[in-house]
């Protein structure tokens, strides 16, 4: 389980800079440096509000994170081994726009 702080409060699942879901996904495959990488399990406000896929609003300050930064130290077999993480994209409006700032190239 990774603490996770996340920024991105147009983000859907967003609660007070934390996520409700049970995990996430970070993708990176061929990333470098952090602005490389994203949350890929970001849903924009207005796709959450029309979708069912209704997720909690209860925020979740700790998770397990799969992640396919390889490139990144902290990536244990697809999986984020950090003790925590900090998701950033301050009013993206697409996950591209959103980056793990705790990523750290090995
Ligand atoms: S951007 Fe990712 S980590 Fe942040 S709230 Fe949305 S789904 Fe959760």
């Amino acid at each position: 389980m990774t603490k996770l702080e996340c920024h991105v409060n147009s983000c859907a699942n967003n609660s007070a800079n934390f996520c409700c879901l049970p995990n996430i996904q970070v993708s990176g495959a061929m990333a470098f440096n952090s602005e490389q990488t994203c949350c890929s399990s970001y849903v924009s406000q207005q796709a959450g509000a029309f979708s069912n896929a209704a997720v909690g609003s209860i925020p979740n300050e700790s998770m397990p994170v799969d992640c396919t930064a390889i490139n990144c130290s902290y990536n244990a077999g697809g999986s984020c081994a950090a003790s925590s993480i900090c998701i950033s994209g301050s009013g993206a409006s697409e996950k591209g726009e959103t980056s793990c700032l705790t990523f750290h190239q090995s």
